[in-house]
């Protein structure tokens, strides 16, 4: 079943097009990864998906609506960001519950939600600390947390690990990709870095200069680069 189709997706800052007429299917439950060279318009594109910029022209569905022209909140996605931005004041359950909390859900919802969420990213220790007490991995966990409380149909990552150091992000990495494989969820993640790619995606869309160079499996891309471009920044086989 398709969850997320893009049809001629164009986006022009003033004279400068960034988003060259993007075609794109999005299975549902599988896990797309957008990679390409920095300024390649990977944002650009996810903050379309996510309604946080209006396309130029082009279409958008998401679970066979057309939402081109809605709230980001009527979409049914969720984002998290690189700079995941919690607020220092409130505590980590505060946090995991705001968004729900502004959408006046009642408190015993948001209570069983946001404990079902701590528990999947074993953060229910953690639930009364504040984000300063929490380490670079925890915080993001939070931030995905306040994600999965929305149950989104969508989920949406923006390099959400390029702030953590090496090691930690190979083990965020892991906690992704379970987090995936319990909520079936559909995931678009967006990355620079050609090892996330190869190894978090079920389907990757290799961008260059606001259009596709390639959409293919790691193994196609890897076996069967269709440009040069895809071939240097994949690796192909010597
Ligand atoms: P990436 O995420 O792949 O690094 P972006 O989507 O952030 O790339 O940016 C793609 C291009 O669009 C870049 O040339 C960037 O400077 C430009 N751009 C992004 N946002 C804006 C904006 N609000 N106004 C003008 N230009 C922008
Ligand atoms: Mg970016």
């Amino acid at each position: 079943m398709t969850d997320l189709t893009l049809t001629q997706i164009r986006k022009a800052f003033g004279a400068l097009e960034v988003i060259k007429g993007i075609d794109l299917d999005v299975r549902s439950g599988e896990f797309v990864v957008f990679v390409g060279p920095s300024g390649c318009g990977k944002s650009t594109l996810l903050r379309m998906i996510a309604g946080l910029e209006e396309v130029t022209s082009g279409t958008i569905t998401i679970g066979g609506d057309d939402v081109t022209y809605a709230e980001p909140s009527k979409r049914g996605i969720a984002m998290v960001f690189q700079s995941y931005a919690l607020y220092p004041h409130m505590t980590v359950a505060e946090n995991i519950g705001f968004g729900l909390s502004l959408a006046r859900r009642p408190k015993a919802e948001i209570e069983a939600k946001v404990h079902t969420a701590a528990e999947t990213l074993q953060l229910t220790h953690l639930l009364d600390r504040k984000p300063k007490a929490l380490s670079g991995g925890q915080r993001q966990r939070v931030a995905i947390g306040r994600a999965i409380v929305r149950d989104p149909k969508v989920f949406l990552f923006d390099e959400p690990l390029s702030n953590l150091d090496a090691s930690l992000r190979a083990q965020m990495r892991l906690e992704i990709a379970e987090l995936h494989a319990r909520l079936k969820a559909t995931m678009i993640y967006v990355t620079h870095d050609q090892t996330e790619a190869m190894t978090m995606a079920d389907k990757i869309v290799v961008l260059n200069g606001g259009g596709i160079e390639q959409v293919g499996s790691p193994m196609e891309l890897y076996r069967n680069p269709a440009t040069p471009f895809v071939a240097g920044f994949i690796g192909s086989p010597k």
